[in-house]
C-alpha cells in the first residue's frame, strides 16, 4: 500500500483550488494527470519583479514592479487603437497599455484615484513611459507576493503562465515532509538539502546557476529518481536470481568443431565474450548479459558458441529476433555452420502455418532440435521447449528489454543473453538494467582495415572532386552523402540533385543519384548499379545509412557533415572500410564551425570506436537526442538528465548496493523511507511483488 503521506499528492490536479477541469486537462497534458506530476515540472528560466524603481528612474527594456496611482482611463478610441490609462506617482508618469481592453474590467482593477501596484516589462515610447500589459496588477498589500523572482515553466499551447505557476505554487506547498532516506553523511558531503527544501528551491530559482542539472537542489531531486530506479532494479535482479538458474557447461565438443568448421578466426574480443558467456551459463544464477558490437562485428557466431554450449547438455536454445527479415538473415547464416557440425535448427516465425509450424513446433517440444530462430512467434503459446536453457535476444537497434525478459518463463530458469548493435554507455545501460553484465566486441574482424577520417572546409571541395579520378582509376568506388538541410526532404533532394549534377559534369554517366523520394525499386536498381561496379561515385541523401553492404567502396564524402550527428556520422562512416583495401573518410564542413560541431569532428577523426563515440554522443548532445528516448525503451526520468547526472547513476548504483546488502526487505528505519521513495517514483509494482512485508 502507498503510504498516506503520499495520497494527497497523489490525487488529480484539479484537487488545486484555481484548477477546473480545463486548466486541469491542460495541465494534464504538460506535466500528467496527478498532484506529483506538477512537482516535478521545473522551470526553465526565472522572472525578476524585485526591481522597484521610481517611474521616472525605471529603465526601459527591463522588468519592473512600480507602484502608481491611477489618474484616467482612456478608453479605445476606435477598433485598432489600445485602451490607455493614465497612472502617476510622485517621479512622473505611466501609461498602462491594453489591446482590446475590456473596460468594464479595467475599471474594476485599476480604478481610478486609488494606489496599485503593477509589475512587467517598461518601455519608452515617444516621450512617454509605458507598461504594456502588465503581467500582475494588484493592491498595495499584494506588493510582497508581486515583487518577488517568478519561475518560468514550459508551456503548452492554451495555458496561461499564471494559473500554471499558481497550481506548481501549490503542489510545492502540499509535498509532505517525508522521512528522510538518503544516508545522512551523504547529504552534508553533497551539501544537499531535505527532499522538501530541495523542492522548493528547484521551483524558485534565483540565478541561472540554479536552473542548471548540477544545481544542488536539482541533482539532489535527480538523485532521488535515480536511487529509486537503481533499487527497483537491484531488487528484482536479485528477486530473479533467487529463482535459481542451473549451470549449464557442456563439454566442448561442439564448440570445438564449430572453430574448426569456420573460415576465420575469432578475434580476441570474440574469444572473450563467448569465455564470459560460458561462465555466467555455468554458474548456479541465471545468466543477463548484454553483448555489444557495432554491425558486423561478428555478434552472431558468439550466440551461436552460447547456443552450442546448451546443445552440448541436450538442452535447448532459442535466438529471438525483432523482425521477420532478421530473423532469416539469422537462420540464413546459423543454420549451414550448425549444419555442417550436425547440430539441426529451426526457423519459426509468423508466416509458417497450419502443417509446416505444427511439425517444427513438435520437434522443439520432443527435444529433437536444440536450437531455434524466429521472431516473437517463438514465443507464442503454442510453441513449447522440453528443455530451454538459454534465451537470445537480438535487440539490433532497439532497446527494450524490460519486456522480453517475461519469455525466458519458457524455460524456467533459462538463460538470457541480449545482443546489441547500439553502442549504449555504461551509464545509460545501469538506468536500464542496474548491474547488467555486458561483454563488448571492440575488436573489428580481421582483414578489416582502419579508416583514415579527414576534415575539411567545403571551400576545397574542387581540389577533393579533383583528388576522386585517380583514385576511381585504381578502382575505388565512391560514397558522396549530402546533408539534411532541414526537416523537408524536398529541400534535401535538390541539394543532392544538384550535387549530383556537378559531378556529373565532371565523371558523366557513371555518377549515381539516391535519395528518399526514389521508389524502393528505383532506389535498389541505382544501389544494385553501384555495387556491381556500373557506378563509379553514389551520390545520395542519409538513405544509404541503413543495410547497404558494398566491400569495394572505399571513400566516403560527407557533405556539411558538422550537420550530423555523431551517430550518424558514425553510421554512415561505417558503409566503407568492408572490404580489405584501406579506406577513407572525408568530412566536408561549412564555415564558421560551432563548438559542438567541432567537438564532433575532433571525435571522428580521433576514434572508429563506437562505444568512445556514443560516449561522446552522450556527453555533446544529451540523452534524449542520443536514443530518441521515446523509442529506446530506456526508462524515463523526470528529474535526471542521464547525460548531465553520469556521475550521480553510477553513486545512486552504489549507494542501492550497499542499502540491499544490509537491508535487502527494506525493513530498517531507513529502508521504510526507502519503500516511500519508490512509490514516490511510481516504482509501486516492486515494492508490492519483490519484497516482503
Ligand atoms: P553482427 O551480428 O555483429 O552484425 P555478424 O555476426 O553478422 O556481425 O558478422 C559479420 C560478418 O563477419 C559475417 O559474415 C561473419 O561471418 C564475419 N565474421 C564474424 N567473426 C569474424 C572473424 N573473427 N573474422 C572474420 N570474419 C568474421
Ligand atoms: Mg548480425
Amino acid at each position: 500500500m502507498r503510504p498516506e503521506a503520499l495520497f494527497p499528492i497523489f490525487a488529480p490536479v484539479t484537487g488545486l483550488t484555481g484548477v477546473g477541469p480545463k486548466i486541469g486537462k491542460l495541465i494534464e497534458q504538460l506535466a500528467g494527470p496527478n498532484i506529483v506530476d506538477l512537482l516535478w515540472h521545473l522551470p526553465v528560466g526565472f522572472i525578476d519583479r524585485r526591481y522597484a524603481p521610481a517611474v521616472a528612474e525605471a529603465l526601459a527594456g527591463s522588468i519592473a514592479t512600480l507602484t502608481v496611482t491611477v489618474e484616467k482611463h482612456q478608453p479605445s478610441p476606435r477598433r485598432g487603437l489600445p485602451y490607455r490609462i493614465r497612472c502617476r506617482d510622485d517621479s512622473g508618469f505611466l501609461t498602462l497599455v491594453f489591446f482590446n481592453g475590456r473596460e468594464d474590467y479595467l475599471r474594476k482593477m485599476l480604478p481610478e484615484g486609488e494606489i496599485r501596484v503593477v509589475s512587467g516589462r517598461v518601455e519608452n515610447y515617444r516621450d512617454d513611459i509605458q507598461m504594456t500589459h502588465p503581467d500582475h496588477i494588484g493592491k498595495l498589500s499584494e506588493i510582497d507576493s508581486i515583487k518577488t523572482v517568478e519561475p518560468v515553466y514550459p508551456m503548452t499551447a492554451g495555458l496561461t503562465p499564471k494559473p500554471l505557476g499558481r497550481a506548481i505554487r501549490a503542489a510545492v506547498d502540499m509535498a509532505p515532509d517525508l522521512p528522510e532516506w538518503q544516508d545522512a553523511a551523504w547529504l552534508r558531503k553533497q551539501g544537499w538539502n531535505s527532499w522538501q527544501d530541495a523542492l522548493d528551491k528547484a521551483h524558485s530559482p534565483r540565478s541561472e546557476a540554479e536552473l542548471l542539472p548540477d544545481a544542488p537542489a536539482r541533482a539532489r531531486l535527480a538523485f532521488d529518481e535515480l536511487l529509486a530506479n537503481q533499487l527497483a532494479l537491484l531488487i528484482v535482479r536479485r528477486r530473479q536470481r533467487k529463482r535459481a538458474g542451473r549451470p549449464i557447461s557442456g563439454d566442448g565438443s561442439l564448440r570445438e568443431r564449430l572453430e574448426q568448421a569456420l573460415p576465420f578466426h575469432l578475434t580476441g574480443s570474440q574469444r572473450m565474450a563467448c569465455a564470459e558467456i560460458a561462465g555466467d551459463m555455468k554458474s548456479e544464477t541465471r545468466m543477463l548479459r548484454l553483448l555489444q558490437g557495432d554491425v558486423g562485428s561478428g555478434k552472431t557466431v558468439v550466440a551461436l558458441m552460447a547456443m552450442l554450449t546448451a546443445a552440448e547438455q541436450g538442452a535447448q536454445a532459442a535466438l529471438m529476433a525483432p523482425t521477420e527479415i532478421l530473423a532469416r538473415q539469422h537462420f540464413a547464416t546459423i543454420e549451414p555452420l550448425a549444419h555442417a557440425i550436425g547440430v539441426p535448427v529451426v526457423l519459426i516465425t509468423g508466416r509458417d502455418k497450419g502443417k509446416k509450424r505444427e511439425e517444427l513446433v513438435a520437434r522443439l517440444k520432443s527435444g529433437e532440435t536444440p536450437i531455434a530462430i524466429g521472431t516473437h512467434a517463438l514465443f507464442q503459446d503454442d510453441v513449447m521447449f522440453d528443455d530451454l536453457a538459454l534465451v537470445v535476444v537480438d535487440e539490433q537497434h532497439r532497446f527494450g528489454v524490460h519486456q522480453r525478459l517475461a519469455l525466458a518463463g519458457k524455460g524456467a530458469a533459462a538463460d538470457i543473453l541480449v545482443m546489441t548493435a547500439t553502442p549504449i554507455p555504461r551509464t545509460l545501460m545501469m538506468t536500464a538494467y542496474g548491474d547488467l553484465e555486458t561483454s563488448r566486441l571492440t575488436e573489428k574482424p580481421a582483414g578489416r582495415k582502419p579508416i583514415e577520417t579527414r576534415a575539411m572546409p567545403l571551400s576545397r571541395l574542387e581540389e577533393i572532386v579533383d583528388r576522386l579520378r585517380p583514385a576511381i582509376a585504381s578502382g575505388a568506388r565512391i560514397y558522396w552523402v549530402c546533408p539534411l538541410v532541414e526537416d523537408s526532404d524536398v529541400v534535401d533532394v535538390a541539394a543532392a540533385t544538384e550535387r549530383h549534377a556537378a559531378l556529373a559534369q565532371r565523371f558523366g554517366d557513371r555518377v549515381g543519384l539516391v535519395h528518399g523520394r526514389l521508389k524502393a525499386a528505383e532506389k535498389d536498381s541505382v544501389m544494385a548499379l553501384f555495387a556491381d561496379g556500373d557506378l563509379d561515385i553514389l551520390v545520395a541523401t542519409t538513405v544509404i545509412e541503413v543495410g547497404v553492404d558494398v566491400p569495394e567502396a572505399t571513400i566516403m564524402v560527407i557533405e556539411q557533415a558538422e550537420r550530423f550527428g555523431l551517430a550518424q556520422l558514425h553510421q554512415l562512416r561505417g558503409r566503407v572500410g568492408r572490404g580489405d583495401r584501406p579506406s577513407s573518410c572525408i568530412l566536408l564542413y561549412a564555415e564558421p564551425l560551432g563548438e559542438t560541431a567541432k567537438a564532433r569532428l575532433k571525435v571522428m577523426r580521433e576514434t572508429d570506436d563506437g562505444f568512445v563515440i556514443a560516449e561522446e554522443d552522450l556527453r555533446l548532445r544529451g540523452a534524449g537526442e542520443v536514443l530518441g528516448t521515446k523509442q529506446s525503451g530506456l526508462p524515463q526520468f523526470r528529474m535526471a538528465d542521464l547525460a548531465a547526472h553520469a556521475d550521480l547513476i553510477r553513486a545512486a548504483r552504489d549507494d542501492a548496493l550497499v542499502i540491499l546488502e544490509k537491508d535487502p526487505e527494506l525493513k530498517s528505519e531507513r529502508g521504510e523511507a526507502l519503500r516511500t521513495l519508490l512509490y514516490l517514483f511510481e516504482r509501486d509494482a516492486v515494492v508490492k511483488t519483490a519484497l516482503s512485508g
